[in-house]
Order: structure tokens, then C-alpha cells, then sequence
């Protein structure tokens, strides 16, 4: 038989699970409260040795361990290497600002989207990160802090649509009340712009924050960054983003990085600014960080805010994103290239 991910499991069907080993169905609440503590069948110290006993022959905990760790000397943000059960890592970042803790976490080993600028990508997708092992980085980086965390960004390594079902029931998951109980309204999810999955995310009915990785005004320079857009091109996203907008009545943020001599001209900004005219939106401009392979560099600060003034005279609700843990390779992909190519 095989055994069961508990951490994977949605409340409901741990409270199924709890019931077919003949325990009453509160224990579930007991057991999602301590798997979410982080804890073993051995620390479940309220329940009984019989019950836990029956439960480990039928489940296991999947768990992240610390591979690496490193903390910015500048801010304060704290940059993890995860190591999952079967030996491979993913990357989680830990940001420190005034409204609170936020942790940037990964959904996928790798990445198969194949964005011409993102270190996730090389090397391409090795597997779907399962709802237990996504919740873990932040059980693993709250116990290893000792402090709670208060937002969750989904943009870590990987393309969270790519992994729809897993992802949904995670969120399900850290959203529990018995659970770490993370609003939904604190919590992003970057996609590359999986068409067909935004629609599917509309119906969810979970107000979540959607970012939209852009990039680009026209499909010309799109396609040439980003693979998925032969696929999903730029109208027919923009399209569904504002049906999203509209049905969940909740604002997109569009990410836009910054590319020297690729994006960046005047006329870049007023196409973008036409394409996203009329739309209850936010533009996350976000300095392209340079990656050895790719060979994209960002502009000089001045180009950068030029950009970001002309979007603002055109109508568009545009800032630049804060860049944390620069001395660290805080951008996620880079900790986890690097230590591929050590082994
Ligand atoms: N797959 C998801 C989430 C992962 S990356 C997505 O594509 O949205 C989070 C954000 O960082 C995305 O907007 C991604 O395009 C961007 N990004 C990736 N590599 C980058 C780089 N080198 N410089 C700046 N932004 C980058």
C-alpha cells in the first residue's frame, strides 16, 4: 500500500484519513495543528502512542531541511537552501519590511517555462514540488526564526500554474485556521501567464493576489523572452486578466523586468501603457538581475525611474520593487544553479 503524504493532504481528507484508522474526527484537527508546527508522529504528545503508531503505517511526513542558509548583511533578508527528502533543492527568501515578514517560496524543482532571462530555467523542470513539500519551507523557516511569517509571495523557483492541483491545496492549506493560518489577501501568486490556469484560478474563488510576468508590451519582444507566449500571446493574456479582474474583482499586478536596450525605450512605455489602459492594475518594475548565461543587463537608475515616470504620466499605477539581499544572490534560481554545478 502506499503510504500517504499527511501534509499533503487537505483538512478533509486528513479528517477521512484520522477516521479510517478509528480515531474520532477531532484528532485531525489535533494532527493538522502539529504538522504545521513542524512536528513528528513522536512529538504529537496529545495523542495517544496507539493512534500515532496506526497512523505511521499508513502515512509519512515529508519535510524541508536546511541545506543552506545565508543572511544579508545589508537588510536583514535571509536567503534558504531546501533540501527536499529525495535530495533535491529549491530556494525560499525571507524579507523583512515595515508591514511585516514576507517569504518568497518555490513550487517547482527547476523550471520548464524556459524564460530567456531566469536562472530557474536552466537545466529545466526535474519535478512538481507536492502541497507538503511547498507548506514546509515556511514551517521549516518559522521554526528555524522563530518568528511568524506574515505574507507569502509565490515566486520563488518554478511556475506555480505548471503545478495547479498541488498549489491550490497548499493555499488551501496555509489559509487553515487549525494550520498557520495565513489570509489569502496576504498572500501572491506569479504566474508566466498560463492562460487556461488563470481562468481555472478565477473560479477558486480565493482572493489571492494574481502577478502577471509581462515583461513586455508586444508579442514581438515577448516572444523572444519568454517561450509561453507562443502559446498564450500577449493579447489573448491581457484578455484574460481582464475577465480575471473581473470576476474576482481584485487588481492584477503585472511584473515587468527592466531589460537595458530590450524594453525599456519611450516607446515601450506607451505601448504598455496602451495595452493596460482602463485596467484596475499595478506595475511592478522590477531591474533585470544579471545571469551569467542570459546576457541582459539592467539600465543605469536614472534610465530605470525615466521608465517608471513616463508609465505614471500615461496613467499607470507603476513603482519600482526594492531589491533585497543583493549580497546574497537573493534572486531566486541563483543559489540553486550554483550548487547544481558543484555537484
Ligand atoms: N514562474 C513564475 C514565478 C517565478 S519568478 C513567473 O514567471 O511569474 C518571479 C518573477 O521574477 C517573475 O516575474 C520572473 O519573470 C522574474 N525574474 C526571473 N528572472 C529574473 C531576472 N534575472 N531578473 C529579474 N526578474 C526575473
Amino acid at each position: 500500500m502506499d503510504l500517504k503524504d499527511l501534509k499533503s493532504l487537505e483538512f478533509s481528507e486528513l479528517k477521512a484519513l484520522t477516521e479510517e484508522i478509528g480515531e474520532p474526527g477531532y484528532r485531525a484537527k489535533q494532527i493538522f495543528s502539529w504538522l504545521h508546527k513542524g512536528a513528528g508522529f513522536d512529538d504529537m504528545t496529545n495523542i495517544s502512542k496507539s493512534a500515532r503508531q496506526k497512523l505511521s503505517e499508513v502515512s509519512f511526513i515529508s519535510g524541508m531541511r536546511i541545506a543552506q542558509k545565508y543572511v544579508s548583511r545589508l537588510d536583514g533578508t535571509v536567503k534558504y537552501l531546501f533540501e527536499a527528502d529525495d535530495g533535491n533543492c529549491v530556494e525560499g527568501v525571507v524579507m523583512r519590511y515595515k508591514h511585516g515578514i514576507s517569504m518568497c517560496i518555490s513550487s517547482q524543482v527547476g523550471c520548464g517555462m524556459g524564460c530567456g532571462f531566469c536562472a530557474s530555467t536552466i537545466g529545466g523542470r526535474v519535478r512538481n514540488l507536492s502541497a507538503g513539500e511547498i507548506i514546509s519551507q515556511i514551517i521549516t523557516a518559522r521554526l528555524d526564526m522563530g518568528e511568524r511569517i506574515d505574507n507569502i509571495v509565490m515566486m520563488g523557483i518554478g511556475e506555480p500554474l505548471d503545478n495547479y492541483d498541488n498549489v491550490i491545496k497548499f493555499l488551501r492549506n496555509v489559509n487553515h485556521g487549525e494550520g498557520l493560518n495565513i489570509g489569502y489577501r496576504h498572500i501572491s501568486l506569479s504566474t508566466c501567464g498560463l492562460v487556461n490556469r488563470i481562468y481555472d484560478l478565477a473560479e477558486e474563488n480565493l482572493p489571492i493576489t494574481l502577478s502577471v510576468s509581462l515583461h513586455a508590451p508586444n508579442n514581438e519582444i515577448r516572444g523572444k523572452l519568454m517561450p509561453v507566449n507562443r502559446k498564450f500571446p500577449v493579447e489573448v493574456l491581457i484578455k484574460a486578466c481582464r475577465e480575471y479582474i473581473k470576476a474576482t474583482g481584485r487588481r492584477i499586478s503585472f511584473e515587468y523586468s527592466l531589460i537595458s536596450g530590450v524594453n525599456d525605450s519611450e516607446e515601450n512605455a506607451r505601448e504598455l501603457a496602451e495595452l493596460l489602459s482602463g485596467m484596475l492594475c499595478h506595475v511592478n518594475l522590477i531591474p533585470v538581475n544579471h545571469v551569467e548565461e542570459t546576457g541582459f543587463y539592467k539600465g543605469s537608475r536614472e534610465e530605470i525611474n525615466k521608465f517608471r515616470d513616463r508609465l505614471v504620466r500615461l496613467g499607470v499605477n507603476a513603482t519600482i520593487r526594492r531589491e533585497l539581499g543583493s549580497d546574497i544572490s537573493a534572486s531566486c534560481g541563483q543559489l540553486r544553479k550554483r550548487n547544481m554545478r558543484r555537484v
